[in-house]
């Protein structure tokens, strides 16, 4: 049945009432590449650049990152490939980069590490761009991002980083589309003021989900509060997707992996749904049975759900439905 759905993977995703929906996959060192082939899925949504990172014993050279980055942007020469930034810290330590500190998850991760080493995260620009000369499908994401501020700097060094290439390899290079992970709560109450600065935006669910409940991802004393169904996750859904109308947003978290939560995520308006590889088969089936205008309704009904409970029971019950 697995292997019936991947196969399906080779029509276009289009809703029964004939909606574009982008389907991409998340990735990182090794990513199965040979999906990315398929008419059903649009490119990469997410490619983790820690594990490159951490395969290496000290901090890999531009060129070793270059050499790299164009090998995975080459995989999907025609589809847009979203590489996000590095995003160590947290649960993502890098050997060579000893942190200590009580709150990891709180504490020096994502953009802030980058924008506290510009060097490096210079470093880890030019090289994406260099890649990007020989293919041009690069998107650039960042993570963690929780201040305008941020987004300017990162904004600041890259148009350093085009201008230091351009005259180096004497060469016009283009500025790719830069965006943001929506990860911390910060930015969901936000968003609207930054969006004019920014070429598109993805949910990051996972942290999101971590930050907005107050309980850590990998506990799993705490496992079973930590809940995408939460009402509250919902509302912040759902206020994403209103602020971002006219923008392109999407996203990249293990949400969009589960049928369910992928339901719910077209229920809220979204249209980019970026998942594990295994999953793509599995929600391009649901979108292609599908009448995405007629999921008003289940909106609402998540909307008024008091519990993570009634959330499921609503998608359970739309999902029983005969096509
Ligand atoms: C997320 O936080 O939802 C996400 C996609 O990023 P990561 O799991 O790498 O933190
Ligand atoms: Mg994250």
């Amino acid at each position: 049945r697995q292997a019936d759905l991947q196969q399906g993977l080779s029509l276009p995703c289009t809703s029964e009432d004939g909606m574009a929906v982008s389907l991409q996959v998340n990735a990182d060192l090794h990513p199965e590449f040979e999906i990315l082939g398929q008419a059903g899925v649009g490119g990469i949504g997410l490619f983790r650049t820690e594990a490159l990172f951490m395969s290496f014993s000290q901090f890999p050279t531009e060129q070793q990152q270059e050499r790299y980055y164009l090998k995975v942007l080459q995989q999907a020469p025609e589809k847009p490939v979203v590489i996000r930034t590095l995003d160590v810290g947290g649960d993502k330590p890098l050997p060579y980069l000893p942190i200590r500190e009580d709150n990891p998850f709180l504490g020096w991760r994502g953009v802030r590490v980058s924008l506290d080493h510009p060097e490096l995260f210079l470093g880890q620009l030019r090289a994406l761009l260099k890649a990007n000369l020989v293919v041009g499908n690069l998107q650039i994401m960042v993570p963690m991002v929780a201040h305008l501020d941020e987004i300017r700097q990162c904004r600041r060094l890259l148009n350093q980083a085009v201008a230091e290439l351009t005259q180096e390899l004497a060469q016009p290079v283009p500025t790719p589309p830069l965006g943001i992970m929506v990860e911390v709560p910060a930015a969901v109450f936000q968003l609207s003021t930054w969006l004019p600065e920014l070429d598109f935006i993805s949910v990051g669910s996972n942290d999101l989900t971590q930050y907005l409940l107050a309980v850590d991802r990998n506990n799993a004393q705490v496992g079973e509060q930590y809940d995408s169904f939460h009402p509250a996750v919902v509302a912040a859904l759902d206020s994403i997707a209103r602020q971002c109308r006219g923008h392109r947003f999407g996203l990249c978290g293990e949400l969009a992996s589960e049928v369910p939560g992928a339901l719910m995520l077209l229920a809220l308006g979204y249209r980019h749904l970026s998942m594990n590889a295994n999953a793509l088969g599995a929600v391009h089936y649901l979108i292609r049975h599908l009448e995405l205008n007629q999921l008003a309704a289940l909106r609402q009904s998540l909307l008024s759900a008091r519990d993570s409970s009634e959330v499921r029971a609503c998608l359970s019950a739309q999902l029983s439905q005969p096509p």
